[in-house]
């Protein structure tokens, strides 16, 4: 899937400390990326407005506001891949991202190959969600939902729409193509994360509050204890 005209990942960075900024833009540049770096939330937010990166990497604190506030704005008004790169290790602020829809989480001080490594394994995700599969299915039907892969959007039989974060869709993805089979965190996470993460779960009750009637009481996507998750439900891809 090599198309020619495909430019390299384009990265926005927000980092208020310079030397940091400027270590993070020359790894990337350094494994072929794209980027550009912003000292504060606001000048990548209006930057975004243009259009948005691919992937955000956002620093938490900020001179003009908090990174978490960025991640809200962003994926409100311009969705994209992020991955926060933050010096606070709280619980609280790591659980808060991956809710507000961060896609993964790296604490001060990092290792630039690491950081690479999150970023790759953030973007393969995405294009998985882009292109699913051999047979250009476009939409899945289950329960009372339509999925449209290409719009990561799920329209419900009464119709009501809900949009997807993309990391969600690709997990909505994983649970759809094996409907009634239980499948454990490493199936779901694709080995991208350690097992005992808690971003799978908290990826899980964020589907939930989106796809089910009673969250509390989930009737699609079911915990099965001690062994992992279950998608419960007749799936049907659907071609063009
Ligand atoms: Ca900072």
């Amino acid at each position: 899937m090599n198309a020619p005209d495909k430019a390299p990942p384009l990265i926005f960075i927000v980092e208020d400390e310079t030397e940091i900024a400027r270590l993070i833009a020359s790894t990337l540049h350094e494994y072929g990326f794209r980027s550009e770096t912003f000292g504060s939330g606001r000048s990548l937010l209006t930057r975004a407005r243009q259009g948005p990166p691919d992937l955000a990497i956002l620093d938490l604190g900020l001179p003009d506001m908090d990174g978490l506030q960025v991640l809200r704005e962003l994926q409100e008004k311009n969705p994209c891949a992020a991955l926060i790169l933050t010096g606070r290790d709280g619980v609280t602020d790591r659980v808060l991202g991956l809710e507000l829809g961060a896609d993964d989480y790296l604490v001060k001080p990092f290792e630039p190959r690491e950081l690479v490594a999150r970023v790759r394994s953030i973007l393969r995700r995405y294009q998985k969600t882009a292109a699913p599969e051999p047979g250009n299915h476009t939409h899945v039907r289950f329960d009372s939902w339509q999925f449209d892969i290409g719009l990561l959007s799920l329209t419900h039989g009464d119709g009501r729409e809900v949009s997807l974060s993309a990391a969600e869709a690709a997990l909505l993805q994983t649970l759809l193509k094996r409907p009634n089979k239980i499948l454990t965190r490493e199936q779901l996470i694709g080995g991208d994360l350690d097992p005992f993460d808690r971003s799978i779960d908290v990826r899980i009750s964020r589907l939930r509050r989106k796809l089910e009637e009673d969250p509390q009481d989930p009737k699609i996507i079911k915990t099965v204890y001690g062994a992992g998750y279950l998608l419960c439900a007749t799936v049907e891809w659907v071609t063009g």
